[in-house]
């Protein structure tokens, strides 16, 4: 069966976090470039350019103003950040119950080192953020600076991949960082766990610009119901 594309792009970044645009702008954008939905996720609220906590009741507010003006799926959401090496996010358990999808993702490590004791730390962390908590979709996965799925023993991210799948986390294709490799994403829809798209836009420009994730879902022989898609849908 040809793989029919459905465009949706599940992070992007506004002014209430380190984005350049207004909710508004963005799902506009969104709306203009064709996707069927767009999900607004705005940095956690520990990382110094993210949401003030105070912010995310009138965040929500314009995620439903936009949504209402919409003609496609408005879903509100953030992109937390592990923390720590115990896999700790920063969003609480109150601020997610009011959230459609929440995005997790590794902007810190500790101390740098060889590549592969990096690597080692950042499995750690991804492992025990998904073992901690509930979450929809692990952004820019084993992205460091730099690409660090190499640096790993292959059964490693097959245990990753396989916890992944029983705890139904999803893996994001990251346009930004054009990760994760094509190898890792098969190993992913081998053992089902869905994919979700990200632009990681930080501009109106840069939203729904998805065309080289549909390339890698073609080759990586992806199908519809692969996607995170299907699950916000109404
Ligand atoms: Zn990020
Ligand atoms: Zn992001």
């Amino acid at each position: 069966m040809i793989f029919m594309p459905a465009k949706f792009d599940f992070h992007t970044h506004t002014l209430y976090s380190d984005g350049a645009g207004t909710v508004a702008s963005m799902v506009e954008a969104a709306e203009a470039r064709g996707l069927k939905a767009v999900a607004l996720t705005d940095h956690g609220f520990e990382l110094s350019m993210g949401i003030p906590r105070e912010k995310l009741a009138p965040m929500l507010q314009d995620i439903g103003i936009a949504r209402e003006d919409a003609g496609i799926q408005v879903l509100a959401g953030l992109e937390a950040n592990v923390v720590d090496e115990w896999g700790t996010i920063d969003v609480d358990d109150e601020s997610i119950r009011k959230l459609d999808i929440l995005l997790v993702a590794i902007h810190k490590l500790g101390e740098a080192r060889d590549p592969s004791e990096l690597a080692r730390d950042y499995l750690r962390r991804a492992t025990n953020a998904i073992e901690r908590h509930k979450f929809d979709v692990f952004v820019h996965p084993f992205y460091f600076h730099h690409y660090l799925a190499p640096h790993l023993l292959p059964e490693d991210l097959e245990d990753f991949v396989r916890l992944a799948a029983g705890h139904e986390v999803a893996i994001e294709i990251n346009i930004k960082y054009r990760t994760p490799d094509e190898e890792f994403l098969r190993l992913c829809l081998r053992e089902g766990v869905k994919l979700s798209v990200g632009t990681d836009a930080h501009t109106a420009g840069e939203v729904g610009r998805v065309d080289w994730a549909l390339g890698v879902l073609r080759r990586v022989g992806a199908r519809r119901e692969d996607l995170i898609l299907g699950r916000f849908l109404r």
